[in-house]
């Protein structure tokens, strides 16, 4: 309830902004947090048919009849999916999210990518 809300989105976004010092970054938070609200809106109905709102604003309650429960199979389709592209772009650019945790096991996660799938053409190693 706290975290998904355009109040806390903003924020988070100007935090990013700031922290960066780049409106771009702060817009790109505010875009990703609103993506996570909609994912929240279409994709988030609990086992007993409990369907998931979002406190939009004070006053202004976000929920959809056709929202689909959280493990149906979109869910698990888009998983793969961005797990795929988050990889592939590992495997070519050299860094991945982890890199966020930890520089060591980022390197180690590159390194096993590019064993198993060899390395990108134009990265000169
Ligand atoms: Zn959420």
């Amino acid at each position: 309830m706290l975290c998904h809300n355009l109040p806390f989105t903003t924020v988070v976004a100007g935090l990013a902004a700031a922290h960066c010092r780049s409106w771009k970054a702060g817009a790109l938070v505010f875009v990703s947090g609103h993506l996570h609200l909609l994912g929240d809106l279409i994709g988030s109905k609990g086992p007993e048919g409990h369907i998931w709102s979002v406190p939009y604003l004070p006053g202004v309650e976000l929920a959809w009849s056709g929202q689909w429960e959280l493990n149906a199979w979109p869910n698990v389709v888009l998983t793969l999916v961005a797990l795929a592209v988050t990889f592939r772009l590992a495997w070519k650019r050299g860094y991945s999210p982890i890199g966020v945790l930890s520089a060591k096991a980022d390197r180690a996660f590159v390194r096993a990518l590019r064993r198993r799938f060899g390395e990108p053409q134009g990265t000169g190693s």
